[in-house]
């Protein structure tokens, strides 16, 4: 955030906002109206790329159902032609949100990122525990409930 001449605080523009604007350089993949993709400047691994809306939102729950139906329509394309330049057979979308979330660039984005034989890629360390059914079922009353709100 930055002060603006009348006092009021500004959300500085993202480097991805940047690059929409074409200020900074990228290696764009594909751009339409609502969507742009470019290569990640610190791939995982080759062809490691961003999906990103135009619209500029820090995380993904406060897209416009526009921009969201976009970012749906454009991650198979552009995964499709990754896949068929890279020769990749496999890949992992990573989508965080908030810094807790390893979130660095707070502008909505998807990472595709191949995943090669000899492991270059995404790496996931799962913890999973079994599910508390009880915790589970007023967990999901509670979320229906909001939805319906
Ligand atoms: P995240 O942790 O999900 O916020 O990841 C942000 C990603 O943006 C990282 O993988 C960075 O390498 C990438 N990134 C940051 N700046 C640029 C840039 N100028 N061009 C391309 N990718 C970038």
């Amino acid at each position: 955030m930055s002060h603006v001449s009348d006092g009021t605080l500004a959300r500085m523009a993202s480097i991805f906002t940047r690059i929409i604007r074409g200020e900074i350089p990228c290696h764009t993949l594909y751009e339409n109206d609502l969507v742009i993709s470019f290569l990640d400047v610190n791939p995982l691994s080759p062809g490691h790329a961003l999906v990103v809306p135009k619209q500029e939102m820090p995380e993904l729950h406060m897209l416009s159902p526009a921009s969201a139906a976009a970012l749906g329509a454009a991650l198979p394309l552009v995964a499709r032609a990754i896949l068929n330049a890279t020769g990749a057979t496999a890949y992992n979308i990573l989508q965080n949100n908030g810094a807790l979330a390893h979130q660095e660039v707070m502008h909505v984005h998807f990472h595709i990122i191949p995943k090669y034989a000899d492991g270059r890629g995404l790496g996931i360390t799962w913890k999973p525990c079994p599910i508390d059914h009880a915790s589970a079922a007023e967990l999901s009353t509670r979320v229906k409930q909001d939805l319906r709100a």
